[in-house]
């Protein structure tokens, strides 16, 4: 019988999706190249940079490919693609010969040249920078000086620039119980460019979380541009303000690898590739899937998933030899924590925050990992996230 040998170029969302879609189906041998060892959930991130333990975030692919005797994995990077002859090249030399590949790579941080915020700026991109983050938070209160506040700004009012504002503050109390801190003070401000915090949701949610970031001592700037950063000061509308820890989650764009292959991907205007309903670039036998790709709803976890059931679907039925079937996007849920046990929850019935859509946070999170393991293995994985690291 013909295998179809299926190429996955990045081993997040999407791409471990559909790999695990395809597990142990007897049409497919599946290759799965990735840089990292491990899945990472950035869903749950903001919790690994105040103090949780990071082995909520990080799933080994080992456990979950445990079963899927299709599906290899590659630790590699891709380097060069070669669609004529339907090979790629990985930064290791080796090269994978496909009959379809899929590109799931994701995005990258997009620092828009500001001057000095690539070099003096933390952001929470991959477990080692949340981790990183972690580190500089608990030496900046660990060395603060009595009296002297930290200064900690977080720039972009997003997801997650509005999570991880919002915890910093219980986290410095946590450092100071733990470490006998006296008098340890922090500043927390969350700046944004645009008029209203969580400005890609309704005006309802942005009321709700303007009002809870108050209540919980967070400083809010909108209409509010950074135009440079230093290791202890920002520029806002001109101004100077001291920040200690600068926290950038303001921004991100598509794979610089698709600008190389102009005639394969054509990109729109965040250089995302432009896909069919089929998630086909331009070539039948490639594929982008996850944030790479602009489809509606892209950007979110829940919708790389969502392609990526989608595309394995596809390729079962066409080794089947059924019709395929065009993508029917599916709008996600929005569930933001803000500080302890509380979030806000916007779905088509309208707006909630409190302890009821923290919960709701709650189960998303665990939802999210059981979509790639069993579920005592996503349970154990998800109970971990409770207990605190070592810091
Ligand atoms: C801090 C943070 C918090 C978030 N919170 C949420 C949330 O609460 N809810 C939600 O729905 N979404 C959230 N998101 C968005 C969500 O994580 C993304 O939408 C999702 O990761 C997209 O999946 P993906 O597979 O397209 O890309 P990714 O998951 O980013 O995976 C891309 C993979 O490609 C690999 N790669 C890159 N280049 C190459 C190459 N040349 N060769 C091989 N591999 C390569 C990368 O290493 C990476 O593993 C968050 C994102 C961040 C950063």
């Amino acid at each position: 019988m013909l295998r179809h040998k299926i190429v996955i170029v990045g081993g997040g969302f999407a791409g471990v999706k559909t790999a695990l879609e395809l597990a142990n189906n007897k049409h497919f041998d599946v290759t799965l190249i990735t840089p990292r060892s491990r899945f990472e959930y950035h869903g749950a991130m903001y919790r690994s940079a105040t103090g949780k333990s990071p082995l909520e975030v990080v799933v080994p692919l080992s456990e979950i490919f445990s079963e899927a005797l299709n599906v290899r994995v590659e630790l590699d990077s891709v380097a060069e693609l070669r669609p004529q002859t339907k090979e790629i090249e990985g930064e290791s030399g080796r090269v994978y010969t496909y009959d379809y590949l899929v590109m799931s790579v994701g995005y990258v941080v997009n620092y828009f040249n500001i001057p000095g915020m690539a070099l003096y700026s933390e952001n929470m991109y991959d477990i080692s920078a949340a981790i990183k983050l972690r580190h500089r938070l608990v030496g900046a209160f660990r060395t603060a000086q009595p009296h002297k506040p930290v200064h900690i700004s977080i720039i972009g009012a997003g997801p997650t620039g509005v999570e991880i504002a919002s915890d910093i503050e219980n986290f410095s109390k946590i450092v100071a119980g733990k470490h006998g801190l006296k008098d340890l003070q922090v500043h927390v401000t969350l700046i944004e460019a645009a008029p209203r915090v969580l400005a890609a949701l309704s005006t309802d949610t942005s009321k709700l979380a303007s009002k809870r970031l108050k209540d919980i001592g967070v400083n809010v700037m909108t209409d509010a541009k950074v135009t440079k950063c230093s290791e202890d000061h920002i520029v806002v509308n001109g101004h100077t303000h001291r920040s200690d820890i600068t926290i950038w989650t303001a921004g991100n764009k598509a794979n610089p690898l698709f600008e190389n292959y102009p005639d394969l991907f054509t990109l729109d205007e965040r250089k995302r590739v432009i896909v069919s309903e089929y998630f086909n670039a331009n070539s039948p036998h490639v594929f982008v899937i996850g944030d790479a790709a602009n489809t509606p709803f892209a950007g979110m976890a829940q919708t790389a998933i969502h392609n990526g059931m989608a595309l394995a679907d596809n390729f079962k039925r066409m080794a089947e030899n059924k019709h395929l079937l065009a993508y029917k996007p599916k709008k996600p849920e929005y569930v933001v924590p803000i500080g302890g046990e509380w979030a806000v929850l916007e779905t088509d019935e309208g707006v909630i925050g409190g302890i009821e859509a923290w919960k709701a946070r709650r189960q998303a999170d665990k939802w999210v990992l059981e979509n790639f393991l069993v579920y005592d293995l996503a349970n154990k994985h998800w109970r971990r996230g409770e207990k605190l690291a070592e810091f």
